[in-house]
């Protein structure tokens, strides 16, 4: 059964007698709150008072030794969510001594992962912010293998998408209500707490309207990686050379329908010469859509969560994003900064609904589903006049909400219009060319030589060798940048150039220093180090 442990026999006597005589151990990495993972030996955890618990002895450590900073706001998030208020790690502090007066700990043998979820009923969320960071989490650290058990503390049930997280590992994920039947206290032999933000590319809007996170650090290869490992735990098979173009219209069957979607169906087959498919969450597996879409030219659906299924696209295909009236496609961009990862070889279109004839609202609807009728009557006139949703913070605001879950009847002919502006002629996965992008490194042996010609003019002749790394590499472009900096100067010349050496005559004074700064280029935007700077003397 699920809230079983593991097989692993422990000595229960050895095992109270190290935590007593040892305590808690605890070493993080990360400077902040906000980046910090921690790794435990012995951490508790009360099912009753539902906190963490450490236990000081002789042997315990702690770092970092945050004092009450610890409180500032927290040790660490325990979501993928940045700073989160509602998402906070701490854990009380006992004397190991205390334990003679509690009750008996049960030890959980497995190595634990313990995290937040953030929203698991939204798939988008359950990718961005749960997955594919406990994924990356889980290689971040080499104990947290496919023994290791996910135990999740936001304290929400299982939810509709249980069985993506039981795929990453080998043990049934916990959920916090379930620690209560292990015991009143637990104690994780060895555990790791907090998730890897290294993957998010999406900010929310909790602080400033939503956008793409500010430093994004994942690229496609790194988000194939990931689909590969799900797509094989879920037994769908990448067919390499699958005879038939297709187009997958992903629709919602609840809210912020496409009215017209069987007339859309039609016209997208007839205009791109291609059988087309639905899919919805409702009607197909998991595994299904993942395997029709994994193979699919094109991805056409409403803004929603459903779309970071394009996870799953094959390279070269096309996401086209519709957006119902009112809501600017710019200022909602998961799917598209998504789309546009670089490496994610995908081409992502928006469409947005311009005709107020073309959408059904529901003011009536409750107001998380986008009603206004508990809004003054003023307000809701001034929603229903607007003509576009003006940015604001997530999550609940009302005139954003009202837009979101319209409906829309889709103008096909602007539709297509704006699909083939990108896709000139068939849409669809491009041959399989590897566009993965290697960087130069340093130029080396960089030499300079001066000569003057009377008092007023004077030249620089610069000469280096190739980047080490060119020699086993096939670059279509190779060319220099050299920066020519007087010294003492702010400002420099700067210069592209096709070979390994130079004679700079131009504003080259007599009896002056300059620095010169070398790099190499690959490929126009492949920008090399540069090298340590060369000091020049005319
Ligand atoms: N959802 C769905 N069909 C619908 C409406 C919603 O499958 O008709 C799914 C949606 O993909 C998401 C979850 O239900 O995973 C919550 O949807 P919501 O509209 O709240 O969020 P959004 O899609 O706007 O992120």
């Amino acid at each position: 059964q699920s809230q079983e442990l593991s097989q692993v026999q422990i000595d229960y006597h050895a095992a109270l007698q190290t935590l007593l005589e040892d305590g808690t151990r605890m070493v993080c990495t990360g400077r902040m709150h906000t980046d910090r993972i921690c790794r435990f030996e012995s951490l508790c955890y009360s099912t009753e008072a539902e906190e963490f618990i450490y236990f000081h002895s002789n042997s315990s450590v702690m770092l970092p030794n945050l004092g009450s900073r610890r409180f500032q706001p927290a040790l660490l998030d325990l979501s993928s969510v940045e700073d989160h208020n509602t998402q906070y790690f701490n854990f009380v502090e006992l004397p190991a001594a205390a334990l003679k007066f509690m009750p008996k700990p049960v030890f959980v043998p497995d190595v634990a992962l313990i995290a937040n979820r953030f929203n698991p009923d939204n798939l988008m969320h359950v990718f961005h912010d749960d997955l594919l960071p406990i994924y990356y989490t889980m290689q971040q650290f080499t104990d947290l293998d496919p023994e290791a058990r996910l135990f999740f503390m936001e304290g929400w049930s299982e939810g509709v998408h249980f069985d993506l997280y039981k795929l990453l590992s080998n043990k049934q994920p916990l959920l916090r209500e379930q620690l209560k039947t292990l015991g009143r206290l637990l104690c994780f032999t060895k555990s790791y707490v907090g998730l890897s933000k290294i993957t998010t590319w999406y900010q929310y809007g909790f602080v400033q309207p939503q956008g793409p996170k500010a430093n994004i650090l994942v690229s496609g290869n790194e988000i194939r990686q990931f689909t590969k490992f799900m797509m094989q735990k879920l037994n769908v098979s990448l067919e390499e050379s699958s005879s038939e173009e297709y187009i997958v219209v992903f629709s919602r069957t609840i809210n912020r329908l496409i009215l017209n979607e069987a007339e859309l169906i039609l016209a997208l087959a007839q205009e791109f010469q291609m059988k087309t498919i639905t899919v919805s969450l409702e009607e197909h597996s998991f595994s299904d859509i993942v395997r029709l879409i994994s193979n699919a030219s094109m991805l056409v659906s409403m803004h929603g969560a459903q779309l970071v299924m394009s996870l799953f696209l094959p390279r070269g295909a096309t996401v086209v994003e519709l957006f119902p009236y009112a809501i600017n496609p710019e200022h909602y961009t998961p799917y598209k900064t998504l789309a546009t990862l670089p490496g994610m070889d995908l081409q992502y279109i928006a469409w947005q609904n311009t005709a107020r004839e073309d959408t059904v609202t529901y003011p009536d609807r409750p107001w998380d589903q986008g009603g206004i009728a508990h809004l003054d009557k003023a307000e809701q006139e001034r929603i229903i006049k607007s003509t576009e949703v003006p940015r604001h913070l997530c999550c609940r605001n009302p005139e954003w909400l009202f837009r979101a879950y319209q409906d829309t009847k889709v103008d096909i002919p602007s539709l297509i219009h704006v699909i083939r502006q990108t896709v000139k002629s068939k849409p669809g996965p491009k041959k399989q060319k590897w566009s993965g992008s290697l960087y130069p490194g340093k130029v080396r042996d960089a030499k300079c030589q001066a000569s003057v010609q009377g008092t007023s003019e004077a030249k620089l002749s610069v000469s280096w060798q190739i980047p080490w790394n060119l020699k086993y590499l096939k670059v279509r472009e190779v060319k220099y940048e050299v920066w020519i900096q007087e010294q003492g100067e702010n400002t420099y010349m700067p210069y592209i150039l096709s070979h390994q050496n130079h004679t700079f005559s131009e504003n080259i004074k007599p009896f002056t220093i300059y620095l010169v700064w070398i790099r190499c280029i690959f490929n126009k935007n492949l920008l090399g180090p540069f090298a340590d700077v060369l000091l020049c003397s005319t």
